[in-house]
């Protein structure tokens, strides 16, 4: 659905329904036809919210246009006390830098693996403090104080400035949007999303295999398909001439 301006055609939709709503007082075309363009208009509203790349209620950087042969790879969900260390391991072994979108209250029972993110100079973000289901549903100042708790949080562990956020599912509607605006947070989306917490090996590859200069790859390191799958994406990066950098490398080029 990328890249359609969700922004500028809901508008559109709302325009026509209001025109249609005053021709229908006067009996030029059927009330219906009001229903079917408000459904319309809550489709889009919908597809905008549940598209990370929609950029309808805020900008989300999703990939990046000038890059010359980079590109992110970045993890949600942790810190994983039994994965995470693992995927640490590999990245460590390819000399290769990530970013690391964690969970508040995961990061606050092990703050040793936080500690070796930031040691061997992955970047941190914020990824709310409890993921909960529904987030989507929170209220601004609920949206805020995830975000501020998680933030206070890493920075204590890790004495650097968290810079970046990413919405949990990747949904962003008008009190994500108003929280955002109340601190410097810069929302980061992605590409490709490799889907590795529901489907198999072979989907996971086909998907992240089309890896090209400018992708934000998603990742769980939570997962240990991701584990047994990180090792072979590095070596095909290595292939395609793919620099892998942080997200803050990615969006200053
Ligand atoms: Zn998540």
């Amino acid at each position: 659905l990328y890249p359609i301006n969700y922004k500028n055609t809901s508008k559109i939709v709302l325009i026509l329904a209001l025109l249609l709503l005053v021709s229908s007082v006067f009996n030029y075309i059927p009330w219906w036809s009001i229903i079917i363009l408000f459904f319309i208009y809550s489709v889009i509203l919908f597809l905008g919210s549940y598209n990370v790349c929609s950029n309808f209620y805020l900008n989300v950087f999703c990939k990046s246009g000038k890059s010359k042969n980079q590109i992110a790879i970045t993890f949600d969900d942790g810190p994983d006390e039994n994965n995470t260390p693992k995927i640490l391991r590999i990245l460590n072994d390819f000399d290769t830098r990530a970013t690391f979108f964690v969970i508040g209250h995961k990061a606050e029972k092990c703050p040793h693996i936080i500690k070796e993110m930031i040691e061997k100079e992955h970047l941190l973000g914020n990824h709310t403090y409890n993921h909960s289901v529904v987030f989507d549903f929170y209220t601004t100042s609920k949206v805020l104080y995830e975000l501020e708790r998680t933030n206070i949080l890493l920075e204590k562990i890790s004495k650097k400035k968290i810079e970046y956020f990413r919405p949990p599912f990747g949904v962003t509607n008008p009190n994500i949007a108003k929280a955002l605006k109340k601190n410097s947070l810069k929302v980061i989306g992605w590409s490709i999303r490799s889907l590795d917490t529901i489907k198999k090996k072979k989907t996971v590859w086909s998907r992240i295999a089309k890896v090209k200069s400018g992708d934000i790859i998603l990742f769980h390191d939570t997962k240990t398909l991701t584990v047994e799958i990180l090792g072979d994406f590095l070596r095909l990066c290595k292939r395609k001439k793919l620099e892998i950098v942080t997200i803050d490398e990615l969006i200053n080029t």
